[in-house]
């Protein structure tokens, strides 16, 4: 191996340029530190997961809000978060904390301080994690996601261009390819890190990368910011982590996240002394298809579902009330697990599918993604689904596209799996349904649901279509979707305080030593302000919020 480069010492030392790192490192920046922002990918990559993303953003009470006639407040998301986490654990101190913390930011600052860094939002607010079994929890009570304009790339941009002007003075140094293997740690206290420089590449985007060594590295800072993110890459440790509660992890799942989102950085956070906690947390989708077009290896993509599609297990047995699409993640995936089989079914209409699929993801939303008015008024309001949901119809090897309800079953039996469907049973299912349609006064709970839903301007405008029999051929062809688990986010990870700092088992902060994003267990979250479930939108805010947290604490 090559000698040792030797990078002069800066101040701040941020590893992983995923939107935690680079909001540490704009921080840091801008308290007048020098900042040193290091990866293991090839340039091309700056940006990390937020950059593939959707870019919904959580805020509370926020003027796209009050314009959709969403009557929204910090006492309601309060208690909307705190119903949904659970905390029930002695290491849940810091994650209430931080918890409270990002929902007075949510609801006061946030907006007016990504609004004066040009970040825009789409002003049709979408509902995600409806929950819908009570008032407390969980879920959302109101609707709360807020697409950025731009979707992830558009959050990243400011903070990109940050680094890069700072870079350009001298004040901030790049190192792609530089993989973190050790933290340095002299009088006990965290001072730098080392490990090995990666061959370049001019992979694209996403693509995996080779692991070949061409040198050593160590880099010296005053103090180290851990941003490196969680675990999704990596099924081997999503399924050591995978709780009981969430039944046995599933033979085969799609990956949602790059392959560098591999988790490496929380064994050499550990052996530094860093406590991790609620690593049995996670976030992961049940309406994954497989992409036709992949980037990364098993790359899945999920459908962001609106709510009228009648979701079936393996079996074709109608998921339990309120186990409709977009409603209860955690509690789908649960009961799914349950059912011995790792896929589901959407049984739906191209009218459906039309109004009601988003595909979660910046490539997937070229309109949003592109700040393209004309065509998103083209491909959101007009006939037809999107160029990129039409495709998935062409080419995903997860859709069953047929005229009729035979032909239909048919075609679900003839997938990989598909020989467990009892076809009998789900032609009962959608008869049944299709005939509540036409009941006013019907009994079934998702139909009087969908009606309830369309009082919501947003949901009746852009996600929830006009209630209709599924065998309507006005409303054809049929369409039935089989979904895989989704690996996507975690919600433990390395303790830390408010301030961003780690902590050790005996909840000693480790001196120069920070963590933020994902590898903190989602904002920091003292290793997981999320508790156990999600209200979305808050993964990328979480970013924000604890990323500028440790950024200004390891200025000090
Ligand atoms: C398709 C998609 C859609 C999403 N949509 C949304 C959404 O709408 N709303 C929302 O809130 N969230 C969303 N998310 C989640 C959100 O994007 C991520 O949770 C967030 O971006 C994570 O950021 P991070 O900075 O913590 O980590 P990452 O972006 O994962 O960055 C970590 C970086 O650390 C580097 N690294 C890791 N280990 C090492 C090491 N040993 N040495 C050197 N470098 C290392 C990695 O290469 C990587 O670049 C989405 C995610 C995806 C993939």
């Amino acid at each position: 191996m090559t000698p040792l480069p030797t990078t002069p010492a800066s101040d701040v030392l941020v590893i992983g340029w995923g939107l935690a790192g680079l909001v540490s490192a704009a921080e840091a920046l801008a308290a007048g530190r020098r900042v040193t922002l290091i990866d293991q990918e090839p340039r091309q990559n700056l940006g990390g997961q937020a950059w593939w993303s959707f870019g919904g953003l959580f805020l509370v009470d926020s003027p796209e809000q009050r314009r959709m006639g969403i009557r929204d407040s910090l006492d309601l998301a309060r208690q909307d978060w705190f119903g949904n986490a659970g905390f029930d654990r002695d290491e849940d101190a810091w994650p209430r904390r931080w918890a409270e913390a990002y929902l007075e930011f949510a609801a006061g600052e946030k907006r007016a301080w990504l609004r004066e860094r040009g970040v825009g939002f789409f002003p049709v607010v979408g509902w995600a994690e409806r929950g819908g079994s009570g008032a407390i929890g969980p879920g959302n009570s109101v609707p709360r996601f807020h697409i950025t304009w731009g979707t992830g790339p558009g959050i990243l941009a400011p903070f990109i261009a940050a680094i890069e002007r700072a870079e350009a003075d001298g004040r901030a140094t790049i190192l792609p390819r530089h993989r973190v293997s050790d933290l340095i740690i002299e009088s006990g206290a965290v001072v730098g890190a080392r490990g090995v420089v990666l061959a370049d590449t001019h992979a694209p985007r996403g693509v995996p990368t080779s692991r070949e060594q061409v040198a050593d590295f160590e880099v010296k800072a005053d103090a180290v910011i851990v941003a490196s993110g969680g675990i999704g890459g990596d099924h081997d440790l999503v399924r050591a982590f995978w709780p009981d509660r969430l039944g046995t992890p599933p033979t085969r799942m799609l990956t949602g996240v790059p392959a560098y989102v591999d988790g490496s950085m929380q064994a050499v956070s550990r052996a530094a002394g860093a406590d991790l906690i609620n690593t049995d947390r996670m976030w992961h989708y049940v309406e994954g298809i497989q992409n036709w077009d992949p980037v990364w290896p098993g790359h899945g993509i999920r459908i962001l579902p609106g709510p009228s599609s009648l979701w079936l297990d393996a079996t074709g047995t109608r998921l339990p009330v309120p186990l409709y699409p977009g409603f209860d993640t955690l509690g789908t995936l649960a009961h799914l697990r349950r059912t011995g089989h790792d896929h589901s079914w959407f049984v739906t209409s191209l009218k459906i599918i039309e109004k009601e699929f988003a595909l979660s993801g910046s490539e997937q939303n070229p309109d949003l993604t592109g700040r393209d008015v004309r065509l998103l008024l083209k491909s959101r309001l007009a006939k037809g689904p999107t160029g990129p949901v039409q495709s998935f119809l062409d080419e995903g090897p997860d859709f069953v596209v047929e005229r009729d309800l035979d032909s239909l079953l048919a075609g679900m039996r003839a997938m990989p799996g598909g020989d467990v469907l009892d076809v009998a049973r789900v032609r009962d299912e959608v008869v049944a349904r299709d005939r509540e349609i036409d009941n006013e006064f019907t009994k079934d709970a998702q139909i009087a649901m969908l009606r309830s839903m369309r009082g919501y301007r947003g949901d009746r405008l852009i996600r929830t279509a006009p209630p209709h029999r599924l065998q309507d051929p006005a409303a054809g062809p049929m369409v039935a979707v089989k979904l895989h688990v989704l690996t996507r986010k975690s919600l433990g990870g390395i303790h830390t305080d408010l301030d961003g700092r780690a902590l050790d088992a005996s909840g000693q902060s480790i001196p120069g030593l920070f963590a933020a994003g994902e590898a903190s267990g989602f904002g920091g979250g003292g290793g997981g302000m999320h508790g156990y479930r999600a209200l979305e939108g808050t993964f990328l805010g979480g970013c924000l919020f604890s990323g500028r947290q440790a950024g200004r604490a390891a200025s000090r």
